[in-house]
């Protein structure tokens, strides 16, 4: 059982910026796309989506991260995109490659067991890089320490509607935290030991689990096992000073320790949604149905009156939230009980 905690432990170090900048009306929010030189094409269709159904109203500054000096080419293409900041930053060594204290030979090994299983990235070890970055590194990055605020962009994703709010406007007016709009099941051979360490974890640590907490988003039987739900993160608006918390920091140097970020496979959804659910107190989280999105190969369009409000491009038809390993209905029972 999750012990709850009297009060939520978790310090803020919130920036002073409450409100929306009076010059520019924006929050302290940035965009942020990790891409390789290789993905500019992908890179440069995002971009331009969000762009068109949201940041050409608002101008909020795009970085550019990647674990190697990004091309001539690559940035001028990028600049063209966008009215807004653009910045190029490149990812410390520590933060991305495999560390000397992993066991290459373990590690090795776990490749080859997954790949039998023919997991996804099953013998990559960037992807790994990838995952562990996300998972810990990615807003301690000198780029992204001005911002408060972040939503995570990937090369090849698309928008869908015209989106006549700021998210994150809507975030800070709502006391929200994390935020998704697609959400599902992760494949059990990826991540064999993570729940064992998350209740080693919070066994250790019970002043970080927040109260009235999620975990019933995540979990079926009160944290015995855990249920594979997790928060599609290649699309996330979210506070940045959430994983800056001594909650999420201490979290994460505790599943980092364990190696399994590069002997099994784990992702950094799970890592971020098991956290968001047990760190943050359930009303902290937001599905953005509003927002119209596709990564390959799912996707949310919006419904109702939101996708006319929207004029949004998708299938109205083709939406995921309650198909097959969807956890959204899941999420939204959970959200319902309290309001
Ligand atoms: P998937 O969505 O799980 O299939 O993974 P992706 O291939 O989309 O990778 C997730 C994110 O990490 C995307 O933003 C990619 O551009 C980025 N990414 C993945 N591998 C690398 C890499 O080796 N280097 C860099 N710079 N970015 C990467
Ligand atoms: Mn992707």
């Amino acid at each position: 059982d999750y012990p709850q905690s009297a009060s939520h432990a978790e310090a803020t170090h919130s920036r002073p910026e409450k409100n929306l900048d009076p010059i520019t009306g924006r929050a302290n929010a940035t965009l942020l796309m990790l891409t390789r030189n290789s993905d500019l094409d992908e890179a440069v269709k995002s971009i331009e989506s969000l762009e068109r159904t949201f940041n050409h109203a608002h101008n909020y500054p795009w970085i550019f991260l990647n674990e190697e000096p990004f091309t001539a080419t690559f940035k001028k293409r990028v600049a063209t995109l966008t009215n807004a900041s653009v910045q190029f930053g490149i990812i410390p060594r520590e933060h991305w490659f495999q560390p000397d204290w992993i066991d290459e030979e373990k590690a090795r090994q776990g490749r080859i067991r997954l790949q039998q299983f023919r997991g996804a990235y099953a013998e990559s070890v960037s992807y790994r890089n990838m995952c562990r970055f996300y998972s810990g590194f990615f807003f301690w990055h000198e780029l992204l320490q001005p911002y408060k605020w972040y939503w995570r962009v990937e090369p090849g994703v698309q928008f869908f509607c015209h989106l006549d709010f700021d998210p994150f406007a809507y975030m800070m007016e709502n006391k929200k935290r994390y935020s998704f709009t697609l959400s599902m099941k992760e494949g059990p051979r990826t991540i064999p030991s993570l729940w064992s360490t998350v209740r080693s974890f919070t066994s250790l640590h019970p002043q970080y689990l927040a109260r009235s907490n999620a975990h019933k988003f995540i979990s079926e039987d009160k944290g015995h096992n855990y249920n594979l739900c997790h928060f599609w993160s290649n699309f996330e608006i979210a506070d940045l000073d959430f994983f800056r918390s001594p909650a999420y920091t201490a979290f994460f140097s505790y599943l980092d320790g364990t190696g399994n970020f590069y002997y099994e496979r784990w992702g950094d959804a799970p890592v971020h949604s098991i956290a968001a659910s047990l760190f943050l107190p359930k009303d902290q989280i937001h599905f953005f149905g509003d927002i119209g999105y596709r990564h390959y190969p799912f996707q949310h369009c919006p419904q109702g009156d939101s996708w006319t409000r929207g004029k949004c491009e998708c299938d109205v038809e083709n939406n995921f939230d309650y198909q097959g390993d969807s956890c959204t209905g899941k999420f939204q029972a959970l959200f319902d009980e309290i309001v």
